[in-house]
């Protein structure tokens, strides 16, 4: 059974902001990642001829020093750079896709993906993480997913688990649409909380992004909430429709139309501190709903957690 000091359950921005700041300070780690690729909501979809989708976070803001520095290092690679939409905000996107950001943020870690964990249990001497017929065993565990999912890992009997469960995530449905480059562009961003579709934003309107024309639009938390379970193709026919009503498009230009459902997307209700642990100081739960639902949060509770093992290792 693989043994490490540190494992960390999750390669988003949480994650990986937890074990980037150990590596700097000559502390390892091993981190065990579900889906195929390491930044969880902070992703990139592909499609066919080099359309590109940020179909998770937009863009990110910087409003600590701390974040700041660690974006700015990120611009300087190429890997990001600042969004100018017309807000007249400081926004900033992954290049080429926001995906950069977090495989930016992954490099030279070691990080196992394709890897859930299904299971974990406490020992005497540490943590034993199940995932398939794999085991691992470590002193320190971090879970950094979503906390209704870290709530079902930990079991309804764990101390935490009411922390958890009073944390409140909202969920999006999300469209990726592309159309034909003659039909209108009225925007490059428009954010209205009364409208189903809250978010529109022309994707391909971010820096290095290859192909014109392609939208995202995002649905409101209650929308999202009550079409949750409906079937994906059903949910992007529908969403493509308020879409071409909103930019006044022709719905047969459409040439690619996909929705994704994102579970937990939002912090409606944060934890309100950076993160919780247990009393033997063995076990650490971070993530975005700590503090906000934003990708500055996430990298503040995953930095806060690598702070406080550093102080008590
Ligand atoms: C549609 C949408 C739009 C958004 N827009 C913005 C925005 O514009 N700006 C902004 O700052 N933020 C935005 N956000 C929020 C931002 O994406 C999140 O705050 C941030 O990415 C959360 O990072 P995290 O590491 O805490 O969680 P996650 O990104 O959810 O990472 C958790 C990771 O844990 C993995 N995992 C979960 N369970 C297991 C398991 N059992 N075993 C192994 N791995 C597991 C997951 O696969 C995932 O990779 C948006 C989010 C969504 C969904």
């Amino acid at each position: 059974m693989p043994s490490s000091t540190i494992v960390i359950i999750g390669a988003g921005i949480t994650g990986l902001s937890c074990a980037r700041t150990l590596a700097n300070h000559g502390q390892a780690s091993l981190i065990l990642e579900k889906g195929r690729g390491v930044g969880g909501r902070v992703s990139t979809r592909r499609a066919q001829n080099g359309m590109t989708f940020d179909h998770g976070a937009q863009y990110i803001t910087a409003k600590s020093e701390e974040f700041r520095s660690i974006v700015d290092e990120i611009r300087s690679t190429g890997a990001a750079a600042f969004w100018e939409d017309g807000s007249g905000a400081e926004r900033i996107v992954g290049t080429p896709g926001m995906s950069a950001l977090a495989k930016y943020l992954a490099a030279g870690l070691n990080v196992q993906t394709g890897k859930e964990v299904d299971r974990v249990y406490e020992t005497s001497s540490g943590w034993v993480i199940g995932s398939g017929d794999n085991t691992f065993e470590c002193q320190k565990l971090i879970i950094t997913a979503p906390a209704a999912q870290t709530a079902r890992l930990l079991g309804e009997n764990h101390p935490l688990f009411k922390d958890l469960s009073e944390v409140i995530m909202t969920p999006c449905l999300t469209l990726m649409a592309a159309f034909g480059s003659d039909q209108p562009k009225p925007f490059i961003t428009r954010r209205d909380p009364d409208d189903v579709l809250a978010w529109i934003a022309l994707n391909s309107a971010k820096p290095d992004r290859l192909v014109d024309n392609c939208w995202i639009a995002q649905a409101g938390p209650e929308w999202s909430a009550q079409r949750l379970e409906c079937d994906l193709e059903d949910t992007a026919r529908a969403m493509s429709v308020l879409l071409c009503e909103r930019l006044g498009a022709d719905i047969n230009s459409i040439n690619h139309a996909v929705s994704h459902r994102w579970r937990y997307a939002n912090v409606a209700k944060p934890l309100g501190s950076p993160f919780l642990r247990n009393e033997q100081d063995t076990l650490y739960l971070g993530g975005d709903w700590c503090l906000k639902g934003r990708v500055e949060a996430a990298w503040a509770s995953g930095n806060a957690i690598a702070q406080k093992l550093l102080k008590t290792s």
